[in-house]
């Protein structure tokens, strides 16, 4: 197929007009020289001027038809006939779909058709490159929007929050599935945010495609997730050529965050495609299936700039009611403020309460702190953990942004001692960041599902700034040591698998008084060791519970005491 001519107006044709003085001879010689016409063919043309008072040549395009009136016009001029040419615009619809617009005349084998542009787009079977052979983005686009004008294309950007990829990049993969070919680019300034208009940059600028990028991100299931550095999808819908840009965004000091460009022909029709794949990309990162009701910590970066690199997913063991040894009123205040408060969030909301919740958990260390978040956790439904440790409090705005993003979500500062030490002993850097976690509390809206768990050692060094600052913790929760009757529990938790009788479990528990809970689990494990020295696991006597108490609160020290959480039992012995 051989496309003759691409006109903005459709075909023209010249209209030879009747007269009694033009002689055929003429006619036949200008048909001939300026029309290039065979006599056969100049002949029938006379015959039907003659018979219908007029006949035409072509159709041709606009242009062509146009030069041939004027060499015809000289021509006539030349040789002062007095033969009448008009020219005449046509509108041929084409002759495949009967559009009436845009008709280019096509030759195919000895037929000259005339067809639309998109019934010729169709039928070109005329070899063109394949994509995969472009070594430059700038090249590949060019082709997919090969005959649409770079002005008639708009790009439209949206940004995702970088720990948001894994998200982002399933709606993607759902999204675009339909794609006619998917490309890797080549960043070479890794500063640099790349760009559409930035790819369509050609010469020593041209950005090259390079082979695919992976990285795998954990999400805490069984294998990582496979997310695209970045890509260029090259797309079709309906007959829509679109293109779309996924690549990281990248600023100084921040977290780069995703980017996404889509690339279509302006007009409705590409506005509308725009809005639906921006508007599930939001909904998928706004579900956030892949984090949600899991524990996570932000990664540190090791840079000075203290930004955070990634998502850590910690893989806790899920805690049960059963596995948590805490005073009745202990619990009780637990369930009050936190699963039953979750519970009637909305009830809450809807009788214009603030849904968002401070607890601080405070009591001596080994007592199960950390052990009753993770209960929470387990037992929040749907809600994301986010564990801070003292040193990451810097991160502490990223922290928020997830926090807020993941809702319903609870943050965890654990010994936020550290970060909140009395007036006095605190360097400037250490009250801002005081200062900085007060506000973040105070800045969330009332309808925040966020539930921030506070935990301490020394409740005491906190007590002058929570008082000055109130209405941040809503609760205080003391977490005590366990009491003879807690202790006994704890043995039988952690002596499961041992041959513990009653008496031997009643010994341990009394004898372990002003120790912890953790103390407690090691004195089980120490039991366990000393049996097995004995009679190979058999059984426990007072012997072992002798042998294990010496070794943990005396032997040692009052250091090794400390360590293992008996430092009070030791005071007291
Ligand atoms: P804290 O955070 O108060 O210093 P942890 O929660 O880290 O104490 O306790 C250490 C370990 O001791 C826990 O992982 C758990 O196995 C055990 N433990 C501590 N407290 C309890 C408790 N109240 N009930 C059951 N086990 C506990």
């Amino acid at each position: 197929m051989t496309e003759v001519a691409r006109g903005e107006h459709g075909p023209a044709q010249l209209v030879f007009h009747n007269d009694d003085d033009t002689p055929d001879e003429f006619v036949i010689g200008l048909l001939r020289q300026v029309f290039g016409k065979t006599d056969r063919e100049a002949s029938a043309l006379i015959a039907r001027i003659e018979r219908e008072e007029k006949a035409a040549c072509g159709p041709y395009p606009q242009s062509v038809a146009e030069a041939l009136f004027k060499s015809a016009q000289q021509y006539i001029w030349l040789r002062q006939q007095p033969l009448k040419i008009t020219l005449e615009e046509i509108r041929t619809p084409c002759e495949l779909c009967g559009k009436p617009e845009g008709q280019t005349e096509v030759r195919i084998g000895e037929r000259t058709v005339w067809l639309c542009s998109d019934c010729i787009r169709a039928a070109d079977t005329t070899p063109s490159p394949e994509p995969e052979e472009f070594e430059y983005a700038c090249d590949v686009l060019d082709w997919h929007f090969a005959d649409i004008a770079r002005s008639k294309l708009v790009t439209t950007i949206r940004q995702f929050p970088g720990h948001m990829r894994v998200d982002v990049q399933a709606a993607i993969d759902r999204l675009f599935s339909e794609g006619i070919q998917l490309f890797g680019l080549n960043e070479e300034q890794r500063y640099e945010t790349l760009s559409i208009s930035r790819l369509l940059r050609d010469g020593r600028y041209a950005i090259a495609i390079a082979p695919l990028q992976y990285s795998d991100v954990d999400v805490g299931e069984r294998s990582p997730v496979k997310c695209l550095d970045n890509g260029l999808w090259l797309c079709e819908q309906d007959g829509l050529r679109y293109a779309v840009l996924l690549c990281a965004h990248r600023e100084f000091s921040r977290e780069p965050g995703i980017r996404i460009e889509i690339l279509v022909p302006s007009g409705s029709a590409g506005a509308a495609l725009v809005q639906t794949c921006f508007g599930e990309l939001e909904q998928a990162v706004q579900a956030a299936r892949s984090y949600r009701g899991k524990i996570l910590s932000l990664d540190a970066d090791s840079d000075y700039r203290g930004r955070s690199r990634g998502i850590t997913v910690h893989r806790l063991a899920p805690v049960s009611r059963n596995d948590v040894i805490l005073p009745e009123q202990t619990l009780r205040l637990l369930d009050r403020n936190v699963l039953t408060f979750v519970d009637t969030r909305d009830q809450l909301r809807r009788l214009g309460q603030s849904t968002r919740k401070g607890i601080l958990l405070y009591g001596p260390p080994g007592t199960g702190k950390t052990h009753t978040i993770r209960y929470l956790a387990t037992h929040l439904p749907g809600h994301t953990t986010l564990i801070i440790t003292a040193e990451q409090i810097g991160l502490l705005g990223a922290y928020m942004s997830l926090a807020r993003l993941l809702q319903p979500s609870m943050v965890v500062i654990e010994d936020v001692d550290l970060i909140a030490r009395d007036r006095d002993d605190m360097g400037p850097c250490e009250e801002s960041m005081l200062n900085k976690l007060l506000n973040e509390m105070d800045g969330l809206k009332e309808d925040a599902d966020i539930l921030f768990v506070l935990t301490t050692n020394r409740p005491e060094d906190l007590e002058g700034a929570l008082a000055g600052r109130p209405g941040r913790i809503d609760q205080a929760i003391e977490v005590p040591l366990p009491d003879e009757t807690g202790r006994g529990q704890l043995v039988r938790l952690y002596g499961k698998g041992l041959p513990l009788d009653d008496t031997i479990i009643a010994e341990a528990a009394q004898r372990s008084e002003g120790t912890s809970c953790a103390f407690i689990k090691e004195l089980m494990r120490r039991l366990a060791q000393a049996s097995l020295a004995r009679d190979g696991g058999k059984s426990i006597v007072s012997a072992d519970i002798d042998e294990a108490l010496d070794d943990m609160l005396f032997s040692g020290g009052r250091l090794n005491a400390r360590l293992l959480g008996g430092a009070h039992a030791m005071a007291a012995g």
